[in-house]
Parts: C-alpha cells; structure tokens; sequence
C-alpha cells in the first residue's frame, strides 16, 4: 500500500498537498517503483512534473533515460551518491541541483551507505519566456493570519 500525498488546501488559484518527511518518501509505490512519487495531478500544475524520489543505499535507477522535449531539474534533499549524464559521472550530495537537457541520458545512484532522496522538476525546454521579477508584481492583498 502506497503512502499517499495528503491535501492540505485549496482554492480558485492554488492547491497545497503534504508529501510527507523526506525520510518517508520510500513508503510512496507506483507501480514497480517504490519510492516515488508524482505531483503534476494532485497539484494541478500544466507546466511542470515535480516528482520525489529515493534510492535506499546503494541502490541505482535499473535504466538511463532521456526526454525528448522536456529538461529535468535534479535537486537533492538528502544523502549522497553519484548522477551519470551521457559519458560523464560526478558526485552528489544534498544541495545538489543538476539540469538535463532534452537528449541528456541520465541515470542515478545511492552510495552505498547512504539513502539518496531528491526532488526532479520537469518542463518544456524554452518554456520560459519571462522569469523572476520580470513576471512578478505586487499584489494587493491582506495577510489571513494577522
Ligand atoms: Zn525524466
């Protein structure tokens, strides 16, 4: 039995769900996969996939794979292990953030001590036309919690 994400609100522009401690996500399954998780649906986002995922220790994704329009951000939570894209392997470690670009092979792996528990984002390459700031402006809104 999968954990699942638990809502915590909602409303006309928003949705907010719970995944959990980090140090829980290997009780998420889908499918073969344990320890994963998706959040596009329960989040109801349209341009980006963010999934949690963790390697026990020393434990490897069984396959490389590439996207063909879409770039991966890889941010690691938690542990330590090594990321492989195309022919070059470098260490990770929590802080990590890695980009792949679509047609990037990638692959990753725990140490062999150590759980690796990550966040990837995924969105359209070249998506972005406007960003930080520049998409940004003050809203007049007051705060609920006062
Ligand atoms: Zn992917």
């Amino acid at each position: 039995m999968s954990k699942q994400l638990q809502s915590i609100s909602q409303g006309k522009n928003f949705k907010a769900v719970n995944a959990g401690p980090w140090g829980e996500i290997g009780q998420y399954v889908l499918g073969e996969m344990k320890g994963k998780v998706f959040l596009k649906d329960a989040l109801g986002a349209t341009g980006t996939e963010l999934s949690f995922g963790v390697l026990p220790a020393g434990v490897e994704v069984p396959f490389f794979h590439k996207h063909k329009q879409n770039e991966e951000i890889y941010i690691v939570l938690s542990g330590k292990g090594e990321m492989q894209v195309d022919e070059q392997a470098f260490d990770v470690c929590e802080g990590s953030v890695v980009r792949v670009a679509p047609g990037g092979a990638s692959c990753l792996k725990s140490a062999a001590d150590t759980p690796l528990t990550y966040a990837c984002l995924q969105m359209k390459a070249g998506s972005l036309t406007q960003w930080a700031m520049a998409d940004a402006e003050i809203a007049e809104q007051k705060a609920a919690w006062k």
